[in-house]
């Protein structure tokens, strides 16, 4: 393998642990116990805003990890993904 900026044969690869986030939806329980309460008190309060803010607003998210191999030159430091 080259390194695609200095050219040099001198290439480690190795397994790089990336972590990636995603989205979670509410589980049953917490619809039970909160959400059939909560929800129709945030209508109530907040409407259209709410709405709004659950639409385009952040999300809850859930850490996923993902491995996969990178390249990484030795001689000019330069990491790729292989
Ligand atoms: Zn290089």
């Amino acid at each position: 393998m080259k390194c695609p900026k200095c050219g040099s044969e001198n290439v480690n690869v190795q397994v790089v642990n990336e972590i990636q986030l995603k989205n979670q939806h509410h589980s049953i329980i917490w619809w039970l116990f909160i959400g059939c309460w909560w929800v129709p008190i945030k209508w109530i309060f907040l409407t259209l805003p709410a709405f709004i803010v659950k639409l385009f607003g952040h999300k809850k998210k859930k850490i996923k990890n993902i491995t996969h191999s990178k390249a990484v030159c030795q001689s000019c430091g330069y990491t790729w993904n292989v």
